[in-house]
């Protein structure tokens, strides 16, 4: 029997949602439904210093409002990250089994400890770090010390190579290239690329389609579940919306573009139908419901190259 595709909304509650997040999910709505599968939505809200209740309640309106459905998660609490713990300490459990992860007390590794997706131009992993060769005196005269330390994963020292559906292929040698990456932090929160990866395998997701500024976490994510047993899905990422030639993808932190400013000047037909003008699914940017866009829709039109927006500046 073919198995039915399993995709999922995976956002962040660290803001409203943006242009940028709103495209991607519509590219990964229109990829599942497309195949006549089914949609998880799963709130990404490890980090409870900068998950906000507001961010939470708008999520699910912003997605209900554009005419993106799916068929289980939020707010089934079951579907929440900082509900799913113990998963994650059981995966944390069976790498430091097999000698993967290694206590890390040093200060870079705190100033890259967030828990959520590497932000636009925040290096997720930390290339040589020193903690990954201490002696066993020296760990110990650290514990004694008593600071918690964080927990990093060592990364593979060989090329890890996959092949993203719309970008091709990425070969990346991750210990030498981008270095071993926080799975736990010092306060006990386990960190981005350990938990999606636990989700992923746990929820049988087959399908990733999220903006490409996460391409790159895409060859370890999928190690780490082959790691702990699991079949990787494919993974498809989408072209990043950005505020301007050269200004890098757009965050949260532009207010203009954020739902609650779009929800209140424009309307669901509208915005959805700039959204696939802007990709390259509609040669005109004309209203749109996401169920008009599954005619005809292929990965195919999609651009490849990030799309800018133009006068739109920074608000810092
Ligand atoms: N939670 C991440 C974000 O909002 C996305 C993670 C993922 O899709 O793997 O940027």
């Amino acid at each position: 029997m073919e198995q039915v595709p399993v995709g999922r909304f995976a956002p962040s509650p660290s803001g409203y949602l943006h242009m940028g997040n709103l495209l991607a999910m519509l590219l990964a709505w229109l990829d599942i439904r497309s195949r006549g599968g089914r949609l998880i939505f799963r709130l990404e809200d490890l980090d409870p210093a900068r998950s906000k209740p507001a961010y939470i309640r708008a999520l699910a309106e912003d997605l209900r409002w554009l005419g993106l459905d799916w068929d289980e998660g939020w707010p089934d609490p079951a579907y929440a990250q900082s509900r799913r713990t113990e998963l994650y300490a059981e995966a944390f459990a069976r790498l430091e089994e097999q000698g993967l992860v290694y206590p890390c007390w040093c200060s870079r590794a705190q100033r890259l400890a967030a828990a959520s997706a590497p932000a636009p131009g925040e290096p997720a992993h930390d290339p040589a770090c020193p903690c990954a060769r201490l002696s066993r005196k020296e760990r110990q005269a650290l514990e004694a010390a008593g600071r918690r330390p964080a927990w990093k994963l060592r990364a593979p020292d060989r090329v890890l190579s996959l092949t993203d559906e719309h970008y091709g292929l990425l070969c990346q040698n991750q210990a030498r290239e981008l270095g071993d990456c926080i799975v736990r932090r010092a306060d006990g929160v386990y960190a981005y690329q350990l938990a999606v990866s636990v989700d992923d395998l746990d929820m049988g997701v087959t399908r990733v389609v999220r903006g490409r500024d996460l391409l790159n976490s895409a060859p370890l994510q999928s190690w780490l579940i082959r790691t702990l047993g699991g079949t990787p899905p494919a993974y498809c990422h989408a072209p990043l919306l950005t505020a301007g030639p050269g200004e890098g993808k757009l965050s949260k932190r532009l207010g203009s573009l954020s739902t609650q400013v779009l929800r209140r000047e424009t309307r669901p037909e509208a915005l959805v139908g700039r959204l696939a003008w802007l990709c390259g699914l509609r040669e005109t940017e004309e209203p749109a419901t996401p169920r008009e866009l599954l005619d005809g829709f292929t990965w195919e039109k999609v651009r490849r190259e990030d799309i800018s927006l133009p006068g739109q500046v920074s608000s810092g």
